[in-house]
C-alpha cells in the first residue's frame, strides 16, 4: 500500500517537474551543423527536423520595401558593406550565405515554414531608421503570415518598444515578446505584450522578474544560452523558453535534469 503510494507520488512530482520543462528554440535557426548558415532556410528546416519548439529569425525592408532575412544591420557584397535599409532588393539578392543560399525574402522563409511540422517560428523585427519603415514592415510580414494561414504557429519579438507595441495593435492575438531589458514585468504588462526575451545577464541581476512576470500571467523567454552552467542556472529559474544556438545541447541537458 505505501509502495503504491510513493509510486504515485513519484509520478506526480514528475508530471509537476514536466509541466515546468523549458522549451526551446534555435537562434537564427539550426545553423551548428552541416549544410546549414544562420539565417537561412536550411536552418529553419534543421530546427524543425530536431523536434524543438521554435525557430528564430531575423527580419528588415530593403529601400523598396521587400521584408529581407538577415541579422546584422548590414550585408557584404564584392567586399563591400551595404546596409539592408538602404539597399534595394534586386542588389540584395546577389548576396549568399555561407551554405550557398541566396539571402531570403520573408515570403520565401514562410513558404519553407508551411511545410514544417514542428516548430514555431519566432519572428524578429529589427529596429530601422524610421517608426514609417517599422510599421509597413509589420504590416507586410503580418500579411504574409495571414495570407498563408499560419497566424496559430508564429511570434514576434524586437527590441524596439514602439515595434513590439505597433506589432500587438495590428495582431492583439499573436504572442509579442520584448527584447531589450529594460522594461519590467509591471511595465510590460501596461502594454499588454505576452512577456520579456531577455539576455540572460539581465536575469543574474533580476531572477525576481521570472516569478513577477508568471504572477501577471506572462512567459519569460532568454537569450541566448550556450553555456551549461548558464542554461542549467536559466532552468532552475523557471524560465520558459531557453534561445540558443546549441539546441541539441540543451535537449541533453534537460532530459538529464
Ligand atoms: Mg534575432
Amino acid at each position: 500500500m505505501i509502495r503504491k503510494y510513493l509510486l504515485l507520488v513519484s509520478a506526480l512530482v514528475l508530471m509537476l517537474t514536466n509541466m515546468h520543462a523549458q522549451q526551446i528554440i534555435a537562434h537564427r535557426g539550426y545553423w551548428k551543423t552541416d549544410g546549414s548558415a544562420q539565417n537561412s532556410i536550411a536552418s529553419l528546416m534543421k530546427a524543425d527536423a530536431i523536434g524543438i519548439f521554435g525557430s528564430e529569425v531575423d527580419v528588415w525592408l530593403s529601400s523598396d520595401d521587400v521584408p529581407m532575412i538577415n541579422h546584422d544591420a548590414e550585408v557584404t557584397l564584392n567586399g563591400k558593406k551595404l546596409s539592408v535599409q538602404d539597399t534595394p532588393f534586386a542588389t540584395l539578392r546577389k548576396v549568399t550565405l555561407a551554405n550557398g543560399e541566396i539571402l531570403p525574402t520573408m515570403e520565401e522563409y514562410l513558404d519553407a515554414f508551411a511545410r514544417c511540422k514542428n516548430v514555431k517560428l519566432i519572428i524578429e523585427f529589427k529596429v530601422h531608421n524610421s517608426k514609417e519603415k517599422e510599421n509597413l514592415l509589420a504590416e507586410k510580414v503580418i500579411g504574409m503570415v495571414r495570407q498563408r494561414g499560419l497566424q496559430e504557429k508564429v511570434e514576434y519579438i524586437s527590441f524596439g518598444a514602439h515595434f513590439v507595441q505597433q506589432v500587438k495593435s495590428m495582431n492583439p492575438q499573436a504572442p509579442v515578446y520584448y527584447l531589450n531589458g529594460d522594461l519590467s514585468p509591471q511595465v510590460l504588462a501596461t502594454m499588454g505584450l505576452s512577456g520579456f526575451d531577455y539576455h540572460f545577464n539581465v536575469l543574474y541581476k533580476r531572477p525576481e522578474w521570472v516569478r513577477k512576470a508568471h504572477e501577471l500571467g506572462q512567459k519569460v523567454n532568454v537569450w541566448t544560452l550556450n553555456k551549461p552552467e548558464d542554461i542549467r542556472k536559466m532552468i532552475d529559474l523557471k524560465v520558459d523558453f531557453i534561445t540558443t544556438d546549441e539546441p541539441l545541447l540543451v535537449k541533453e541537458i534537460l532530459q538529464k535534469k
